[in-house]
């Protein structure tokens, strides 16, 4: 079985999903949307409330829409969201900072990603280094009750990943909510929500299969003792428990399948 890990870097997508949809006929609006009427009847149209920016400054020029449906795919602070009062949701705060590499560094993630666990870099979720086509993406997450540790851990993992990191450049610095649950309601009359906006991302994040990818022998590579000792306890039998230094929102998803366990352990035989 071969495994790989999708890594997609959206600040291309985006633009390619949009062009796409133009040449298929939709028109594009660049404008950021303030807010939205919603009608008493399931008849009348929603009115969107939006800056527009296609004059090219950042204020734009206020205007308004009206449309018969609204999907809602403006985030994890989606503006559309509230105006449906579609509830919270609780998330985790991922923190990363995008690291231009010297080309020989960079040839180490030509085919890798990295996953660390440990109190140092994560006390409850995991840090990671992704390969991002020509750069790596070095981040952390915590959960919200945590996030005022986000930099601290990031310092974890920069420190860890020292070594494969050495002459990179910071070229980029994101943090964001990641929702661990959908919002309570996702469609109200014609406005739906997607993505981040919903809260779905944890479903169809794919983290069991990120786990049980190619991730997991850099898991064990970096973390050799932890693995070693959760594999003795358990390779006879399909493993009860995960080490608690696997952090709780990680053995949360390793645990509970089967699949995944059993190739965690293959993977460690090898
Ligand atoms: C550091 C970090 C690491 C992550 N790593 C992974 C990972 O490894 N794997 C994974 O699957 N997921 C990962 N995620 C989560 C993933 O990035 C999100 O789930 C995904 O980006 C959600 O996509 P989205 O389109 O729903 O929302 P976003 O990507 O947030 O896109 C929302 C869009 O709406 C626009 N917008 C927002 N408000 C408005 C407004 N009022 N008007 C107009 N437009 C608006 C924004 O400009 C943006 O273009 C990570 C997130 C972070 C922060």
């Amino acid at each position: 079985m071969t495994n790989s890990i999708g890594m997609c870097r959206r600040e291309v997508l985006d633009g390619f999903m949009r062009d796409r949809a133009h040449k298929l006929g939709a028109k594009l609006i660049n404008g950021t949307v303030h807010g939205l009427n919603i009608p008493t009847n399931n008849t009348d149209p929603y009115t969107l409330h939006y800056a527009d920016h296609s004059g090219g400054n950042l204020e734009g020029t206020a205007k308004t829409l009206q449309v018969d449906l609204v999907i809602g795919a403006d985030g994890a602070n989606s503006r559309i969201a509230k105006a449906i009062d579609a509830g919270d949701y609780n998330y985790a705060i991922a923190f990363q900072e995008r690291i231009s590499l010297p080309e020989d560094k960079m040839a180490y993630y030509e085919d890798l990603a990295e996953m660390y666990v440990g109190n140092d870099v994560s006390t409850d979720f995991y840090a990671w280094v992704f390969p991002k086509y020509d750069h790596v993406a070095v981040g952390t997450g915590t959960m919200k009750v945590h996030k005022a540790d986000i930099k601290k851990l990031q310092a974890g993992i920069r420190a860890r990943a020292a070594k494969r990191l050495e002459g990179g450049k910071i070229i980029k610095v994101e943090a964001h909510p990641i929702p661990e649950h959908p919002r309570p309601r996702r469609v109200v009359g014609r406005v739906a929500l997607v993505g981040d906006a919903a809260g779905t991302v944890t479903k169809i994040f794919g983290r069991r299969h990120l786990l049980c990818g190619q991730v997991c022998p850099h898991v064990c590579r970096s973390d050799r003792g932890i693995f070693a000792q959760w594999r003795s306890d358990s390779h006879r039998s399909r493993p009860q428990g995960l080490p608690e230094a696997l952090g709780s929102t990680v053995r949360r998803n390793l645990s509970g399948s089967g699949f995944v366990a059993a190739r965690l352990l293959s993977i460690g035989r090898d």
